[in-house]
């Protein structure tokens, strides 16, 4: 089995669905993270491609300590964009990978780049098993089999653009994997400055447990991650996360 999170910047997949790839990985499913672009922008003092190559090892540590592959789509900062060559790249990635469960952001989130990736994503989910979806690459990779089972993140921040809070169908209990989390989430040491300077947030890691531990409260663990999936047709409906790791109650 083999889980894929196709997420905008490097640090995304680790903060929204961290816990979970940690709990499937060690379920023994093969596990690849991938972020649209590279973080050329996630930086006050660093250039552009010394910020982006930063973030590239950061990210493919993060992915390494649970023996995940880390991807980059190689689309900017800022300007993600449904449009033919990103749609195109994130067909390779699901044809590559050819994942049973994919995670991407939900479709509306506090900034556009996890909105287009939410998109995309969805497309890509759907196209990767079209075979007259050329895109472009030589040999052309193996349509994928099937469409994978699509999960929507939480927002950042727990909350939409509007204040309102996220609702999920299911929940990851990760509290046993927190620490591990953690420790992923800490391989982006050059985010700290920048959350801090752009974000006012303090500490980007106990920011993380801090939105945890609310996920947590209101399915009855100490840390949670909250999905809302995918069951649109033509997309499977069966809930392959709440079957392989234990499903809690969403929240009333
Ligand atoms: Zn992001």
């Amino acid at each position: 089995m083999r889980a894929l999170a196709l997420m905008a910047h490097p640090d995304d997949a680790e903060i929204f669905c961290g816990g979970t790839l940690i709990r499937l990985q060690e379920a023994g499913w093969e596990v690849h993270i991938a972020s649209m672009t590279p973080g050329d922008c996630g930086s006050m003092v660093e250039g552009p491609s010394e910020i982006a190559g930063i973030r590239r090892r950061e990210a493919a540590a993060a992915a390494a300590k649970i023996r995940a592959t880390y991807h980059c789509l190689d689309r900017r900062d800022l300007r993600i964009f449904y449009d033919e060559p990103t749609l195109q790249a994130a067909v390779e990635v699901v044809r590559e990978v050819q994942p049973d469960v994919v995670f991407t952001h939900p479709p509306h989130d506090y900034m556009l780049d996890h909105e287009m990736t939410s998109k995309v994503t969805r497309a890509a989910c759907f196209g990767a098993s079209a075979p007259n979806f050329d895109t472009g690459r030589r040999p052309a990779a193996a349509s994928a089999a099937s469409i994978p089972h699509l999960y929507y993140a939480s927002p950042a921040g727990g909350t939409n653009i509007f204040g309102e809070p996220g609702s999920y169908s299911v929940y990851v209990d990760v509290s046993e994997v927190i620490g591990l989390k953690a420790d992923m989430l800490s391989c982006h040491q050059s985010q700290r400055e920048w959350l801090r300077a752009q974000h006012g947030m303090d500490h980007y890691v106990e920011e993380m447990k801090r939105w945890a531990a609310e996920l947590g409260g209101r399915c009855g663990v100490a840390y949670a991650e909250g999905f809302r999936q995918h069951v649109g047709h033509p997309y499977p409906a069966s809930d392959l996360l709440a079957q392989t790791l234990g499903s809690f109650a969403p929240a009333k």
